[in-house]
């Protein structure tokens, strides 16, 4: 018996183009901000999918090489087009993920077709997500927009539980209690970037904040990564003061009496919520 090597489990990010698609491989029909899902909820097969679509390798799930593809008459397919937020809160994951690659992917070939500099048509770099300039050598890579979020906490009054702080935006879904977060600045780390964002929106003052996790997130461009971040406030008798641009409350909660217009559970700020909540 010789040792075959075993697929790797789960979704693997790539750009594997040294053979066509196969009609098994999974397939990610992308039409603008929306992705398509077969009728049963899961991925549609390659051979579901008309033969002229241009496939765009993503990764592999479980072995299985997976594509995406932008399509044109998208109401012709069979299936259900869902935004971001559909496929995050419905797909289990690594589903959900492989969705949010498909359209980053998708989008940034679609917004990166030229050269930025002497505007030649790109052409894709063999094996790699990048596309590359015939004409000046430029490459470009699928960008990455890099936003923090930060559950603040403070110690309770009278001995009682901690307290969060909540705040609900001027902007998006503006019912929901959510965390303070913002985008990092190019040159900027994600902890100072966590200190300036609690600084802008809620005047506040942190200690050092503590990385928990991130979530790839792809409702608000091709690339965007969310990092999470825990923190104490300095000094236990502040009170926020909110930037009215960004904001329109912010408040302490004790942790046990949290509100109900919380994020959803697939959603990283959801999870910074409960990991402080416990
Ligand atoms: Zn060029």
């Amino acid at each position: 018996m010789t040792d075959r090597p075993t697929a790797p489990a789960g979704f693997v990010p790539g750009a594997d183009r040294s053979r066509p698609p196969s009609p098994g491989d999974l397939a990610l029909p992308v039409a603008g901000r929306r992705l398509l899902t077969g009728a049963d909820g899961g991925l549609p097969r390659i051979e579901d999918l008309p033969a002229d679509v241009d496939w765009v390798p993503v990764g592999t799930l479980d072995g299985t090489p997976a594509w995406a593809a932008e399509v044109v008459d998208a109401d012709a397919l069979p299936g259900r087009w869902r935004g971001w937020r559909g496929l995050a809160a419905e797909l289990p994951e690594p589903l959900a993920t492989l969705a949010g690659r498909a359209l980053a992917v998708v989008t940034w070939r679609r917004t990166h077709r030229w050269c930025g500099a002497c505007r030649t048509e790109l052409v894709d770099v063999p094996g790699e997500t990048a596309r590359r300039c015939p004409g000046c050598d430029l490459t470009v890579f699928v960008p990455l927009s890099v936003a923090v979020l930060v559950a603040i906490t403070r110690p309770g009054r009278d001995g009682g539980p901690d307290e969060l702080l909540l705040v609900r935006h001027a902007y998006g879904p503006t019912e929901l209690w959510a965390l303070v977060a913002g985008f990092v600045e190019a040159g900027e780390s994600l902890e100072a970037a966590a200190h300036r964002e609690v600084g802008e929106e809620v005047g506040l003052t942190i200690d050092r904040p503590a990385y928990v996790d991130s979530q790839p997130w792809a409702m608000s461009g091709p690339g965007t990564l969310l990092a999470g971040f825990t923190a104490t406030v300095t000094g236990p008798d502040a009170e926020p003061v909110v930037d009215p641009r960004e904001l329109t409350e912010a408040r302490w909660f004790p942790v046990d009496a949290l509100p109900a217009e919380l994020p959803p559970a697939y959603s990283i700020s959801r999870w910074l919520i409960d990991a402080v909540a416990v």
